[in-house]
């Protein structure tokens, strides 16, 4: 995994949901039982029930850190074993301690998960009183409960589990009823399981896959067979007008929709919850129960430790890590924000732990395709049954010959959205967790944090515009790396959310209304522009979005903007665009994070500078078409933002990328277009690399090697010896074809092939190479062996 962003090391986000195992043994003895029947034994030594002074210390816990987080509410699941086996006294006595402790810092959800046989009027009555929401196991209809579902001694519970059902369905349980839980059997025919479900009037039914892992994969599983199982009652559930909810495919579908997921099965949704275990250690989900003995549990109790603790667990925040925690294959996976990589236990393999994509993943995938109605296609990427990339190798071998197809270019570029995702939401929680200093910049981090929540519902697209700039890319680094501004930092730190919050608003014409943070005496909108607030000595405007353009409250007064405007009197200044060959570049002159792109930036383009900037940039393209066409698609989906840069006095050509601002591209003056040319296709090969190496670990950091480079005098890391040999490839590969015209671009491709040539050899004698990062360069040198000197080559 790579992440280069800072650890949060302050106060974790808090935890919201905790499964208090009551009981630790149970009245079934389902075969495909995850606590009992599959790896983690532990169970073995827990108490049968949970002790009062147990109940007590984990009811403190949780308000305790209720209280510390100002929580709106929490979460308690009674959950075993089977909790009912605790019987009704002592049931009643452990949801009056709760009460007693928690109900007075906060909202109080309380729940539990059963399997219904030993459900009576009686409990119905207490549960009904403290309000639990009662969820039931049952898989199908009796063929298929029976399956599994049974006593030690063979009998079915079918019977038993009806019985609870139909106490749960009078009116006066009605309200405590929560759902029903199906855990997926292949023999079963889906579409009575589903309709069996349906008969029992649930208000909600979870279906689960069974617990699996790398080690013990799903039996009888081959292809994407439970994505079909699951695809049949998709269709009959559609079909029929989904007539109760069904959790996976909601949050599939909300997914699909930029929304949020509603379960931890699926999705990059942080996951706060934490389990207490019956003698009151803190563990982990209970689903990592199926990697491996002792898999969830943290060396933790609640008599010792706070939740706080538990949430500071290096297992439980790498749960809540989003797309940063998961393999490189889900990384670069082009269904990432729907599917998550799934679930954690699913991931596990001995050996390489849990960095691997899902168990599941192909049925995770075709499911994924199924309810988005979207076909995964081009995405380069897929996992063969050994758990490794599949196609990854073809990745590799296409970037790595320097080119790269429009598929696997676009896999990378929404690989790159969703690491800038991923970024600013951990900005966020950074913020949260750790407090930013100031209740009203807080509180304006909070409601910016709201707007993007709203947006990522509301308007997917003007937001995904917003949070895919390189530069908001760049802010999120700079906060998370705690680099210190040049500017103060209440502006440019986490309070810069609002800017690129009231940014999305704009772009996507979604009423809102916020405070946003001045920098240097203006209002930074990234994509939107820059309005200059002149003599106005404030740190904090009022943004207000309005019909096609916005308002600025400052000085008691209302300015209205209109985003296409460019009138210099008023101070704003829009972003503009590049048009050009059927693109539009942004061409950002004036964002505060444009810095940084190995020259200064220049000041704000004039019209007549930017109308030339568009032509040169036009003919630069055609040039690269004519020349080395297969870089004009590494051009055309890399290169998003173009940003001016100052002149060098001495009158070297200068251009520029930074790793952290993925799709902008400096350029200073140029002559002409063909210098232009070689410029950028220079810089987006920096980017297409910065952005693999996001994905793949192409070079083993933890050995030290170097490498002498023909264009820099100081031995270089082998990473960096390798972007600059990869940027030079293509150099060299369009000085290869203007080699024909004169002594000078012959000079010039002999020069580049001889530095490339060099730097590959030394590259390849580090042994700092990974096998991916082999398997890249060694495409690179078939690229390099394939030219004939001074001759155009086809590839
Ligand atoms: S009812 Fe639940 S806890 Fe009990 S054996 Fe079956 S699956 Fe396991
Ligand atoms: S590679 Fe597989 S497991 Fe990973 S995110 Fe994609 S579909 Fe999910």
């Amino acid at each position: 995994m790579r992440a280069d962003v800072a650890v949060t090391s302050g106060r974790p986000r808090p935890l919201t949901t905790f499964v208090l195992k009551v009981h630790s043994r149970c009245d079934l003895a389902c075969d495909h039982c995850y606590i009992y029947e599959h790896a983690d034994q532990t169970w073995r030594q827990q108490p049968r029930s949970m002790a009062p002074e147990t109940v007590r210390a984990a009811a403190y816990a949780i308000a305790d850190h209720a209280a510390a987080h100002a929580l709106p509410s929490v979460s308690v699941v009674l959950h075993g074993g089977e909790p009912l086996l605790v019987g009704p006294a002592r049931l009643r006595e452990i949801l009056l301690r709760l009460r007693e402790a928690i109900a007075p810092v906060t909202v109080l959800d309380l729940r539990m998960q059963s399997n219904g046989v030993s459900l009576t009027p009686e409990i119905c009555a207490i549960l009904a009183e403290f309000q639990v929401s009662v969820g039931i196991s049952l898989d199908g209809d009796r063929v298929a409960n029976d399956l599994h579902r049974r006593y030690a001694s063979g009998a079915s519970s079918y019977d038993r589990v009806l019985s609870a059902l139909r106490l749960l369905r009078r009116p006066e349980h009605r309200q405590i009823y929560g759902g029903l839980l199906c855990t997926v059997d292949l023999r079963a025919d889906p579409v009575r399981v589903y309709e069996a479900l349906r008969r029992q009037e649930p208000p909600r039914v979870d279906f689960l896959l069974p617990h699996a892992s790398w080690d013990s994969p799903p039996s009888g599983a081959t292809g994407t067979a439970y994505a079909d199982w699951l695809g049949k009652i998709y269709d009959q559930w559609l079909a029929e007008g989904r007539p109760v909810p069904i959790r996976l495919f909601d949050s599939l579908r909300s997914l699909a929709a930029g929304g949020p997921s509603l379960t931890e099965w699926v999705g990059l949704d942080s996951v706060d919850l934490a389990v207490i275990e019956t003698d009151g250690s803190w563990e982990q989900v209970d689903s990592l129960k199926t990697a491996y003995h002792g898999a969830a549990a943290t060396g933790l109790d609640v008599f010792s430790h706070t939740a706080d603790d538990a949430a500071r667990h290096p297992m439980i925040a790498q749960r809540r890590a989003g797309i940063a925690a998961l393999c490189a294959t889900c990384r670069a996976c082009p269904v990432v924000q729907q599917c998550g990589g799934g679930l954690l236990a699913h991931r596990y393999r001995s050996g390489s732990g849990f960095d691997n994509p899902s168990v599941y993943c192909a049925d995770l995938k075709e499911l994924i395709t199924n309810v988005s109605g979207v076909p995964v296609a081009d995405s380069g990427v897929g996992v063969d049954a050994a758990g490794q990339s599949g196609l990854a190798g073809e990745v590799l071998d296409d970037l790595g010959s320097g080119y790269g197809a429009a598929g696997v270019l676009d896999t990378l570029h929404r690989a790159e959205l969703s690491m800038s995702r991923m970024l600013v939401a951990q900005v966020y929680e950074d913020a949260a967790g750790d407090g930013v200093p100031g209740a009203e910049l807080a509180e304006a981090v909070q409601s910016a944090w709201h707007l993007v929540g709203h947006l990522d519902t509301a308007a997917p697209h003007g937001l995904r515009r917003v949070l895919g700039h390189p530069y908001v890319r760049s802010w999120a680094t700079g906060c998370l790396r705690r680099l210190p501004s040049n500017g103060p930092g209440r502006a440019l730190g986490p309070g810069y959310l609002a800017n690129v919050a009231a940014a999305a608003a704009i772009a996507a014409d979604v009423p809102a209304e916020l405070p946003v943070p001045v920098y240097d005496g203006a209002l930074h909108l990234p994509t939107i522009g820059t309005m200059s607030l002149g003599g106005w000595d404030t740190d904090t405007v009022l943004v207000a979005t309005r019909p096609g353009g916005f308002s600025v409250r400052v000085g008691g007064a209302d300015h209205s903007v209109g985003l296409d405007v460019d009138e210099p009197a008023s101070g704003w200044q829009p972003t503009r665009r590049l048009d050009f060959a059927g693109r539009s570049l942004l061409l950002d002159d004036t964002d505060p994070f444009r810095h940084g792109l190995g020259w200064p930036p220049a000041d704000r383009m004039s019209p007549i500078e930017a109308d030339r900037l568009q032509s040169l940039l036009a003919e630069a393209r055609e040039s690269v078409l004519n020349e080395v066409p297969r870089y004009a698609t590494s051009l055309d989906v890399t290169m998003r933002t173009v940003t001016p840069l100052a002149a060098d006095p001495s009158g070297r050509l200068r251009s520029g990328s930074k790793r952290d601002a993925y799709g902008a591209v400096g350029i200073g003056p140029v002559p002409d277009a063909e210098s232009l040319a070689v410029l950028l296709v220079h810089e987006v090969q920096h980017l297409k690399f910065g952005a693999l190496v996001d994905v793949y670990d192409l070079v083993d950091h933890s050995r030290r090697a170097f490498a002498r480079v023909g264009w820099r005098p100081d031995p270089r890391p082998i990473e960096a010896a390798l972007t600059g040999t990869y940027a030079h490839l293509a150099v060299a590969d369009i000085w290869r074809v203007r080699a024909a015209r004169d002594a000078v671009a012959r000079e010039n491709f002999l020069r580049y092939r001889g530095w490339v040539s060099s730097a590959l050899a030394q590259v390849e004698a580090s042994g700092a190479l990974t096998e991916d990062g082999r398997r890249f360069v060694v495409a690179m040198r078939e690229t390099v062996e394939s030219w004939g000197v001074g001759n155009r080559v086809t590839r």
